[in-house]
């Protein structure tokens, strides 16, 4: 195999040193079938694939073609039709929806494309809803999402509204709740798609830093092969399946393309 192709496949990556049972994500066949009576949708055909600790996956493929659905199974907002879904070791595609909301409370965080921000609660009172299942003291939550808002840079910002934050601003915000529980796997659907390319890298660079420094686990959906070179590994859907599994070989980091790129602002001034 060629080690300068743009990618190669994910055989070649080293095996982890842990067993198979260590997958932190194992599917196994797994299909599910939208039921809207007159017709069936069937978004899933039969996906086996597994996420280690510390890896950082983009899912890619066209619209439609099932991203979202595994985001939701993986996430443990809906259950497989078929097949089996292993989150560390727990076989929780059986899980009842209450099972399921406290595995996803407590092992996932979800970033969406849409921020879901609450409009008339501050950035620090945005971050701590999710810790309000957690059992804990008003400070303790205070402290976590504190924590959790320094983790994306925006400490200062905590009193801030949403409407007083940029949409790179925003997103972080939801990162930032995304992570106050201390997830074990972050979950990100389309994270960049309402933001501009150089805010799309600066989350990048805030993902990368999560992944590298504190070895948190990256599933990233997106539909944009700039993004996905910021991840470690390419999984790409077609029609429900898998066509293709790949390492990424020439990886951007954002680090680094960040000062080569344009800051807002500048731009229009020199046009002017
Ligand atoms: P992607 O995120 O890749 O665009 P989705 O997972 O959203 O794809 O959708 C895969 C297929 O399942 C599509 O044909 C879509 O119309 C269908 N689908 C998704 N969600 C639902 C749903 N809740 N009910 C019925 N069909 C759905
Ligand atoms: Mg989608």
């Amino acid at each position: 195999m060629n080690q300068t192709s743009a990618s190669q496949p994910i055989t070649a990556h080293p095996k982890p040193t842990t067993t198979a049972n260590a997958a932190m994500i194992h599917l196994e066949h797994v299909h599910k079938v939208y039921d809207l009576g007159e017709v069936q949708v069937h978004a899933l055909r039969g996906v086996t694939m597994e996420v280690h600790p510390g890896e950082f996956v983009a899912i890619m493929g066209a619209s439609g073609s099932g991203k979202s659905t595994l985001m939701n199974i993986i996430g443990c907002l809906d259950r497989p039709t078929r097949g089996r879904y292993m989150l560390e070791g727990h076989d929780v595609s059986e899980f009842s929806k209450i099972e399921l909301a406290r595995v996803r409370n407590r092992k996932i965080g979800f970033v969406f494309q849409q921020f879901n921000l609450l409009a008339r609660t501050t950035a620090l009172e945005n971050v701590e809803l999710p810790t309000i299942y957690a059992g804990l003291s008003l400070e303790e939550r205070e402290q976590l999402a504190i924590d959790a808002l320094r983790r994306v840079g925006l400490e200062d910002r905590r009193q801030h509204f949403p409407s007083q934050l940029s949409g790179g601003e925003q997103q972080r915000v939801a990162i930032a709740r995304a992570l106050v529980n201390r997830p074990a796997i972050l979950l990100a659907d389309e994270p960049t798609g309402n933001l501009d390319s150089r805010t799309s890298v600066e989350l990048m660079e805030i993902f990368q830093r999560l992944n590298d420094e504190q070895n948190l686990t990256l599933v990233l959906v997106t539909h944009e092969p700039d993004i996905a070179r910021y991840a470690k590994r390419n999984v790409i859907f077609r029609d429900g399946r898998i066509q293709r599994d790949t390492v990424v070989a020439n990886r951007a980091y954002a680090r680094e393309v960040l000062p080569t790129l344009p800051v807002i602002g500048e731009e229009e001034e020199e046009e002017m």
